[in-house]
């Protein structure tokens, strides 16, 4: 099997609880670009793969509404790695 053919599934880091795909995942159908959400008991972070934005709060709550907001208006695409 060649390694394009696994494009179609998207790779969940260790303790990511969401994924927010981005405006530009929606443009380009690529699920990889998504704002990552981590979920603790006392605090969240995420990290959008597209531009690189990253958040952290001590209110785990908050960091859906942020991802979210973030994450639509995103069209940030990275250099591919080779
Ligand atoms: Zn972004």
């Amino acid at each position: 099997m060649s390694a394009s053919v696994q494009s179609a599934q998207t790779v969940w880091s260790d303790g990511v609880t969401h994924r927010f795909l981005t405006r530009a995942a929606e443009i380009t159908g690529n699920h990889d670009l998504a704002v990552e959400v981590s979920e603790g008991q006392v605090e969240a972070s995420s990290r959008c793969a597209g531009c690189g934005h990253r958040e952290h709060t001590w209110f785990p709550r908050e960091i859906h509404g942020r991802a979210q907001q973030h994450a639509e208006k995103c069209r940030a695409v990275p250099r591919p790695t080779v």
